[in-house]
């Protein structure tokens, strides 16, 4: 059996943190080991206690300076959509109509679908982010290709075919009934499969029929253990959109709640303009509003209220996330640094402890996945996020003048990157060095 012991500075949240000043919040070890055993963490802790308890043969590996922290979550990012990132000028309906489908119709052929799979993982490693929740395309064969790449490399996602019948290209277009077969079909092959999930992903209101709402509620109703996502009050010509499409409906989120999509599984991209009422629905239901900071600034979408959110007497359960293609960088370092440049519009801050947390546990929560990453804590997989707060000339200078943690992690978020990862362990065995050496 062989075992690996992590040395470094090790930090691990174990709650929301209130202020810089609340230590009780994280575990942190100056010297710190973790002990890695077939995938699994199997102690943490001071590296002398850990190195007591590990076997004659162990592989140590010294990452001295660096920080070990869990590996990042990305609670909400499109697959298919790697080859229009970047794209101009353009709001949330036209965006999708110019770049989003038309690129997404090119997932009919396997092979793309393949060779996308691939290289998006690949990214989501060199960023030190180890589970995603992601959007395939409309095509059986993409969502196919990518739960089969996520396995290979034994990578805990989340992941859906896009359930899309109406107000798109024929290209992107299922039927009700071929989502419904397709959905299921993918259910059977690979949710529970190792560590993949699947998640019904009605795009959103305005491209379903009401048929096609009807199929996903059947299908939350047939699998209630899966994850549901799909977007919600990004922008206001969509809100008003979806209103003209659904007469009946109170509001956006009504349209959801009436098909039974709402619950504590379910992943709503965006939420930027609830009133009080849809706020209380998403509460009550334990639903979950996913922050996507880069993509609501690139769109023009707006500002989400993340403190209003948290701190209403109904909190919402928040996440973080990307949203690569409309997102602009495939780094939660880069999205938590936007992040709280809109929460600081909004007149509010976000701290490095929290925004930490938030790409950690936080978002780990917000999967209902916390018993099994998110944190460093003995018993849960092996994804470890190593970090260098001196990768770049800038960055090594202000680390000159850095005093405490809090500062270090501001630091970090403010100005890493990707050059920032120094290395990532998925499911224990270090991945992006073997990538890297693979590709040299
Ligand atoms: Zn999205």
């Amino acid at each position: 059996m062989t075992e690996t012991l992590l040395r470094g500075r090790t930090l691990s949240f174990l709650r929301w943190p209130d202020s810089v000043d609340d230590h009780a919040a994280y575990r942190y070890e100056e010297d710190g080991g973790l002990l890695l055993r077939d995938g699994t963490i199997v102690a943490a802790g001071a590296y002398a206690d850990i190195a007591a308890r590990a076997g004659s043969c162990v592989q140590v590996i010294d990452h001295r300076p660096h920080l070990l922290l869990p590996g990042f979550i990305d609670a909400h990012v499109h697959v298919p959509q790697m080859q229009i990132i970047a794209s101009y000028g353009a709001e949330l309906l036209d965006w999708l109509n110019t770049y989003t489908f038309p690129e997404e119709s090119h997932f009919r052929d396997a092979q793309h679908g393949r060779r996308i799979a691939r290289l998006f993982l690949d990214e989501m490693v060199r960023q030190g982010t180890t589970t995603v929740a992601a959007y395939c395309s409309v095509h059986r064969q993409s969502a196919e290709a990518f739960f089969a790449e996520a396995h290979d490399r034994n990578m805990l996602t989340i992941a859906g075919k896009v359930m899309m019948d109406r107000n798109a290209p024929d290209g992107v277009l299922d039927t009700p009934q071929s989502s419904y077969d397709d959905t299921k079909a993918l259910i059977g092959e690979w949710h529970g499969r190792g560590r993949q999930h699947y998640a019904v992903t009605p795009r959103f209101a305005i491209t379903s029929t009401p048929e096609q709402m009807e199929m996903a509620g059947a299908l939350m109703r047939e699998h209630p253990d899966l994850h549901m996502q799909t977007h919600l009050s990004e922008n206001h010509a969509e809100i008003a959109f979806t209103q003209q499409l659904y007469p009946w409906s109170k509001d956006y989120t009504d349209v959801y709640e009436h098909y039974g999509l709402l619950g504590k599984k379910s992943l709503f991209g965006h939420c930027i303009h609830l009133s009080e009422r849809e706020s209380d629905a998403m509460s009550e239901t334990g639903s979950v509003a996913v922050f996507c900071p880069t993509s609501n600034l690139f769109l023009g979408s707006g500002l989400f209220d993340y403190q209003r959110y948290r701190q209403r007497e109904k909190p919402i359960r928040i996440a973080a996330a990307t949203d690569v293609g409309g997102g602009t960088s495939y780094s939660m370092l880069r999205t938590m640094d936007e992040g709280y440049k809109v929460i600081a519009q909004n007149g509010e801050k976000l701290t490095p402890f929290a925004s930490f947390w938030q790409m950690t546990l936080g978002n780990a929560q917000a999967l209902s996945l916390d018993d099994k990453v998110g944190t460093l804590d003995a018993g849960t997989d092996a994804d470890i996020v190593v970090l260098d707060s001196r990768a770049t000339p800038g960055m090594r200078l202000r680390m000159e003048r850095v005093e405490t943690l809090a500062e270090e992690l501001f630091l970090l978020q403010t100005m890493g990157d990707d050059r920032a990862i120094r290395e990532v362990y998925v499911a224990g065995r270090p991945a992006k060095s073997t990538m890297e050496m693979a590709a040299a």
